[in-house]
């Protein structure tokens, strides 16, 4: 990913994406893309910065004024301590994804939220008052529940397999709307099926390179006409899309969320918006050459 005809300047502003490990992230190659599209004089670097350093690299990066930066595993939660704000949204999902600086008035945002909830709408659903189940219920479910919640869904179910741990998440939000939490295998939760208008996966199964996997639904009980959701980007459809889709639900994949944070944190640091079908194909283009197709 080169800058075009850009040169890294003494006047270039610096972000970055600050992770441990940090190599495999997507971030520089979407962002980049975006900055060289816009014509902007931003540049966008990978920040490996391990758990005990967090409180030392946020010091560093505020006296080099960088303008912002992506927090991703394993500093989404810790950052926050370190920070002079943190947005509402961010604070009640529990997790910070996004830091803007402002005059060195370091700001925390969570803009998986806003990415998750955009592809709903370009397909033309809206949550209010309607049923949504969501498979798993990790850190990306938090983003997606407060998501939900927030476009104001009638009730949000957890399916899981663990339900004790998801009671916990879901007592954080029960302030915000109806939360229910089911194992997965149970009969309440095939009957559950029968009701959902959207049905979001939030596990990692079927992600690449283990794509035969899937969280167990019985598509002949899901509601006809529910749409299917799996924040998982790679593959591009997974085998709980091409099943939802071979029993006539309409689908969405992890694709435009990814590229709908990153696009929502780009307008937060430069006051542009940017090409979000360019992130889009550079996201699908690196996705491809990293798995050798
Ligand atoms: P996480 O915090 O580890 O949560 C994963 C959830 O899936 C947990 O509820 C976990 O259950 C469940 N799970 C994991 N392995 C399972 C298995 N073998 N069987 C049943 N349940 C299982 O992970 P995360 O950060 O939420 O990420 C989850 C997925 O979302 C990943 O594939 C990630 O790539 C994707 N993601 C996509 C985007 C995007 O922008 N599109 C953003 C963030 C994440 P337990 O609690 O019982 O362990």
């Amino acid at each position: 990913m080169g800058r075009g005809e850009a040169m890294i300047k003494g006047t270039t502003k610096n972000l970055g994406v600050m992770g441990w490990p940090i190599a495999h992230s997507l971030s520089p190659v979407l962002q980049n893309a975006a900055i060289e599209e816009a014509g902007i004089d931003y540049v966008y670097i990978s920040l490996p910065v391990p758990t005990e350093k967090l409180k030392e690299a946020v010091a560093g990066l505020r006296a080099m004024q960088f303008t912002g930066w992506n927090v991703t595993i394993p500093h989404k939660q810790a950052i926050m301590a370190e920070l002079d704000a943190v947005d509402e949204d961010a604070r009640i999902i529990g997790a910070v994804n996004t830091v803007v600086n402002r005059d060195g008035h370091l700001m925390g945002y969570n803009t998986d939220c806003i990415g998750f909830m955009q592809p709903l709408a370009q397909q033309g659903f809206s949550p209010k008052g309607k049923e949504a189940t969501i498979l798993g219920a990790g850190g990306a479910a938090r983003a997606v529940i407060w998501g939900l919640l927030r476009a104001k869904v009638r009730r949000i179910t957890l399916g899981v397999r663990n339900p004790a741990k998801a009671t916990r998440l879901a007592e954080e939000f029960a302030a915000y709307g109806e939360i229910q939490v089911l194992h997965w295998e149970d009969g309440a939760f095939l009957d559950h099926l029968a009701m959902t208008d959207l049905l979001v996966n939030t596990t990692p199964l079927g992600m690449y390179p283990h794509v035969e996997g899937m969280p167990p639904v019985d598509w002949t009980k899901l509601k006809k006409d529910a749409l299917v959701y799996d924040i998982i980007y790679t593959p591009e459809r997974t085998r709980f899309l091409s099943e939802a889709q071979e029993h006539g639900h309409a689908i969405i994949n992890g694709e435009g969320m990814l590229a709908g944070q990153g696009a929502a944190a780009f307008t937060l640091w430069t006051g542009v918006a940017p090409d979000l079908a360019l992130m889009k194909r550079a996201l699908r283009e690196e996705l491809a050459s990293r798995q050798g197709k």
